[in-house]
């Protein structure tokens, strides 16, 4: 390719391209409006996921939602398995362990505990490190029953025990197909990306909830 030549301008970009709209000075800080401001080590991102095994006589909670089912999850815990997922990744993205270094699955405090309290020492973990959650991602893999109708309430709950815009939250369901030991109706699984923004908690607000 040629080289410009001497005292050649690059063209301005147009007034509604993305260039543009990147030169704002709320742009410049704010890691949703402008991608190009997550450049490490101020985003990072974490995975986590989750399966229990579904016993007769065990409740079906799911982001401390109870769920009419005659099947739950085993666990020390109330088995949680959304609410497990997500803590490992928002630890995970953190590089603070897992679920299990905090939570030891020996220790009696945690018997039957709802899973939320995790996932609030989580996010004091986090904000003690100097990061904040921008977003959650997850997927709650299970054959019976459907979960659609209530994963609203389930991205409220998460939302008013984080304190985020439930907008900041997204749930997915989906079967095993028939195949696996999820499609069989023994085992939930769930699956889970965060992604934490370090740096001034402002660019990044905790709520607009009530
Ligand atoms: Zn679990």
């Amino acid at each position: 390719m040629a080289a410009p030549s001497r005292g050649a301008r690059r063209p301005k970009p147009a007034a509604d391209s993305p260039g543009r709209r990147l030169n704002t000075n709320r742009s410049k800080t704010d890691p949703i409006a402008n991608p190009l401001a997550c450049r490490p080590p101020a985003c990072r991102v974490g995975f986590g996921n989750d399966v229990h095994r579904l016993e007769p006589g065990r409740a079906l909670v799911l982001a401390g939602v109870a769920i009419p089912f005659d099947k739950g999850p085993a666990g020390h815990s109330d088995g949680d398995a959304l609410s497990h997922a997500l803590c490992d990744a928002m630890l995970g993205a953190a590089a603070l362990g897992d679920i299990g270094r905090h939570f030891s699955n020996r220790n009696p405090r945690w018997k039957n505990a709802p899973s939320l309290i995790f996932l609030k020492h989580a996010q004091a973990l986090l904000r003690k490190a100097g990061y904040e959650v921008v977003n959650l991602d997850a997927t709650v893999s299970l054959e019976r029953p459907k979960l659609a109708p209530y994963i609203p309430l389930m991205r409220q709950k998460l939302a008013e025990a984080l304190g985020l815009d439930p907008d900041r939250i997204s749930i997915k369901a989906k079967t095993g197909e028939g195949v696996d030991a999820v499609g069989l109706g023994a085992a939930i699984r769930a699956d889970a990306v965060a992604l934490l923004y370090q740096g001034t908690t402002s660019v990044v607000p905790k709520t607009r909830m009530k």
